[in-house]
C-alpha cells in the first residue's frame, strides 16, 4: 500500500540520530530491505560501536496497518484511537485528521521499536552479551519463541529479563520524551498536536500504540505453552501487561495516581478484536487460529510468579554485571 516507504523512513530517522547524539554514543542505524517483521542491536568490540538494525518490513507493516485502518470505513476504530477512554459521541470523520492520526501512531510505534533496541545498548546488554559470547550474537525484536536452555552464553532467563528491561527502558523514555516536548517551542510530534485532545492524551496513545503494536505481531494467534526455563522471551501477554504497567508508573509518577494497570487493560480487547480481524483480512493469519481468547492463559498464576522470578531472583545479580557496560543508571 505505501508507494514509497523510504520516504516514512527519512521522516523518523533525523529524530532517532538526534537522540545517539545527545547521548554522545557511537551508535549506526541501518536499514535493512528485508521484509520481515525484525529489528536488532548489537555491539561490535572491533570497532568500539553498536548497531541497531531495522528492517523495512517494520516501517511497511506498521504505515500499512494504520493507514489502511484509520479511514472512514472504520470509524469505531477511529474514535477509539484518538479517544482510547472515553466515549465520545457524534465524533465526526475528517479525513486529513484521521491521515495526521495514522500518522501519529506510526511515529510512536517506529519509535518504541527503536527505543527498545536503544535499550539494549544504552542498559549494557549487547555489550555484555558480546563479553560472554565471543560469536558476537545480538538481540532482536521479534516474537522469535525458539529455545535453548542457553542462550548466547546467559541462561534463558537472563535473556528474558534482558528483554523485559529493553522494554522498559523504551516506555519510559517513550512517555518522558512525549511529556517533555509536549511543553517546548519547536519538537519532533509538532505536526500530530492537532490529533492530541490534551497532553493527558499523550500517555493513553502511546500506550494504545503499543497494545496496536503487539495484537499486530499476532498476539492473538493460537500457540503452545512454552517452556519458561527455555524460552527467550516472557510470553506474549505478559510482555504486554509489563510494558503497559511501566507505562502507568512512569505516568503516574508526572501526574500523581490517575490511572490504574486494570483500567488500561479493559483497552486491550477491543483493540485485539479489531487487529485480528484485520489479520484476517489481509491474509497475515487464519481465522482459525486468531482469537482474543487465545492468549488469556499467558496471565495465569504461573507466569506471574514466574515474571515475579525474574525481578526478584535473577534482576540483582545480572545488573550488578550490567553496570560495567550500562551507559545510564539502571533501574
Ligand atoms: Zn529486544
Amino acid at each position: 500500500m505505501v508507494n514509497n516507504i523510504d520516504i516514512i523512513i527519512n521522516n523518523h530517522l533525523p529524530e532517532w540520530e538526534q537522540i545517539i547524539k545527545e547521548h554522545n554514543l557511537d551508535i549506526e542505524i541501518r536499514i535493512n530491505n528485508a521484509l520481515e517483521f525484525n529489528a536488532s542491536a548489537k555491539y561490535m568490540k572491533s570497532e568500539k560501536k553498536s548497531i541497531i538494525s531495522i528492517n523495512k518490513g517494520v516501517f511497511i507493516k506498521i504505515y500499512d496497518f494504520y493507514h489502511s485502518v484509520l479511514t472512514e470505513k472504520n470509524p469505531r476504530f477511529v474514535q477509539m484511537a484518538k479517544y482510547p477512554v472515553e466515549y465520545v459521541e457524534d465524533c465526526v470523520y475528517d479525513e486529513n485528521e484521521a491521515k495526521t492520526l495514522a500518522d501519529f501512531y506510526v511515529y510512536l510505534s517506529l519509535k518504541f521499536v527503536f527505543l527498545h533496541e536503544l535499550g539494549h545498548i544504552m542498559s549494557g546488554h549487547s555489550a555484555y552479551l558480546q563479553s560472554v559470547n565471543s560469536k558476537h550474537d545480538e538481540f532482536s525484536l521479534n516474537m522469535n519463541l525458539n529455545e535453548g536452555e542457553i542462550v548466547n552464553g546467559i541462561t534463558a532467563q537472563q535473556y528474558q529479563m534482558l528483554e523485559i528491561d529493553a522494554d522498559s527502558f523504551a516506555a519510559t523514555n517513550m512517555l518522558s520524551a512525549l511529556l517533555n516536548c509536549y511543553t517546548m517551542d519547536k519538537t519532533y510530534i509538532d505536526r500530530f498536536k492537532s490529533v492530541i485532545p490534551t497532553t493527558h492524551h499523550l500517555p493513553l496513545l502511546s500506550i494504545t500504540s503499543n497494545i496496536i503494536s503487539m495484537s499486530l505481531q499476532g498476539i492473538g494467534a493460537k500457540r503452545q505453552q512454552k517452556d519458561l526455563s527455555k524460552a527467550k522471551y516472557i510470553p506474549m501477554r505478559m510482555r504486554l501487561n509489563e510494558i503497559l504497567r511501566v507505562y502507568i508508573k512512569v505516568y503516574n509518577t508526572y501526574y500523581g495516581q490517575q490511572i490504574t494497570l486494570e483500567e488500561i487493560l479493559k483497552l486491550v480487547k477491543p483493540f485485539e478484536i479489531l487487529i485480528n480481524q484485520y489479520l484476517v483480512e489481509t491474509g497475515y493469519f487464519d481465522e482459525s487460529i486468531l482469537s482474543e481468547e487465545n492468549n488469556l492463559g499467558e496471565l495465569s498464576e504461573e507466569i506471574h510468579s514466574h515474571t515475579k522470578h525474574l525481578y526478584n531472583d535473577i534482576w540483582p545479580k545480572l545488573r550488578s554485571e550490567l553496570i560495567y557496560f550500562a551507559c545510564i543508571q539502571l533501574a
